[in-house]
């Protein structure tokens, strides 16, 4: 089967529904599909990722411009950094940033659900736009323009250009604690990787965990009952927000580095996962996805809301053009930064855990630094 549009978007996932909702806000003639794996009905995702994902207040803002921001959020305002067993540890509060929040926690899920949404009420107002639901195998996109947001997982996708394999899984699941103080987040370095404890909107004690380890021990941690598996964390995390009582939810993910060199080829352009496909340590992978989805949405709009001559495969192709460019501070900066922090807070050499040791603690000293890492994680590189 084929489809006939100017743009085709392929991959219903929060970045293509995103560009989806941008481009029909800015131009609702546009003549767009959207191929999507997913059901169409919003009770068929009840099994769906639960896994609490941290959007930056820049993100916040991106989708309330299509009315696609989720109910059920937590916001962070403090997040403490530390390492286990070392010196060193840093606290940033959203009164340094001058900012309501520094960033919000919201269950994949959640925000799937709010895009689509979303989506359904723009809809109505866009006579050439056509939500096609597939199963099975995808058909071949036929368009002017083929936006590729097929996202995916690290090790699932079918494609792998530049990146690492930093053996190394997340197992995420919900964990209730005794005595936590609201809108906090830790993020503890651990021997085998970061462990992040993060709020949720299911109350201040109930919250997200995000606990990365090697393979083997990630994979035996999923097995352990919850009684040893608690023990397990609380010997790990410490005893700052008292007693580990339950966990729920568990769930593991192998963790990675894919990214695309080139974005762009031809009538083709790749956005979110399916551009790059990140480590969670620094919670980017989403917030750059929608950032590609907001500009990309941007420079096509321009291209086919346009008279007839504005709309050649030239101008497409300069408009991608520009498109990469545009793209390319962003993405090397959140790609690098992911990279590094993943790497420098898993190692285990002593001159690099005293480095570390010493940057955490540089990091509380030096406020401007502290400041401008914090905006490029809420807000990107503009
Ligand atoms: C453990 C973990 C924690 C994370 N934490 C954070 C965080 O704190 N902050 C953050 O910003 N990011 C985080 N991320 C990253 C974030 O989940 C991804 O960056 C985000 O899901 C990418 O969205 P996407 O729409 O590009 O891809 P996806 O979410 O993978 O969605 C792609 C969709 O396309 C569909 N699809 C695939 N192929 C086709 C096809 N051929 N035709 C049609 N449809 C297709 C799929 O079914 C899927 O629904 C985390 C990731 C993990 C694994």
């Amino acid at each position: 089967m084929s489809t006939k549009s100017d743009i085709v978007i392929q991959g219903g996932g929060p970045v293509g529904l995103a560009c989806a909702a941008w481009i029909l806000q800015k131009f609702p003639a546009a003549n767009l599909t959207l191929l999507d794996r997913n059901p169409a009905e919003d009770e068929k995702l009840t099994a769906a990722d639960s896994r609490g994902i941290a959007l930056s207040h820049g993100s916040k803002i991106l989708l309330d411009t299509i009315a696609a921001w989720p109910h059920d959020c937590a916001d962070i305002h403090r997040v403490h950094v530390s390492q286990a067993g070392r010196f060193g540890r840093a606290l940033m509060t959203r009164e340094e940033l001058h900012q309501d929040a520094l960033g919000h926690i919201v269950r994949y899920r959640d925000i799937h659900l709010a895009l689509r949404q979303a989506l359904r009420a723009i809809q109505l107002k866009s006579p050439n736009f056509t939500w096609q639901h597939i199963e099975g195998e995808a058909p071949s996109p036929d368009a002017k323009c083929v936006v590729h947001a097929e996202g995916g997982l690290f090790k699932t996708q079918d494609w792998v250009e530049s990146g690492r394999d930093y053996g190394q899984s997340a197992l995420v699941g919900l964990v209730e604690v005794e005595n936590a103080a609201p809108h906090q987040a830790w993020e503890r370095f651990t021997a085998e990787g970061p462990l992040a404890v993060l709020p949720s909107h299911y109350g201040s004690n109930i919250l997200n965990l995000v606990w990365c380890g090697s393979p083997e021990s990630s994979q035996h941690r999923l097995q352990l009952n919850d009684e040893d598996f608690l023990n397990a964390l609380q010997a790990e995390f410490g005893s700052r927000i008292g007693r580990f009582l339950k966990i729920r939810d568990r769930r593991l993910y192998e963790l990675g580095l894919n990214y695309r060199k080139q974005i762009t080829k031809d009538n083709e352009v790749w956005i979110g996962n399916a551009a790059q496909t990140l480590h969670p340590v620094a919670g980017q992978g989403l917030n750059l996805g929608l950032r590609d989805a907001f500009l990309l949405a941007e420079k096509l709009v321009a291209v086919y809301s346009g008279s007839a001559e504005h709309q050649s495969s030239t101008e497409l192709q300069s408009a991608l053009a520009s498109y990469a460019q545009s793209r390319k501070a962003d993405r090397t900066t959140t790609i690098g930064l992911t990279d590094f922090m993943a790497r420098v807070f898993t190692s285990n050499l002593a001159p690099v855990v005293l480095a570390r040791g010493l940057a955490l603690t540089a990091l509380q000293w030096l406020p401007p630094v502290k400041t401008a890492l914090a905006r490029q994680m809420m807000f990107g590189r503009r």
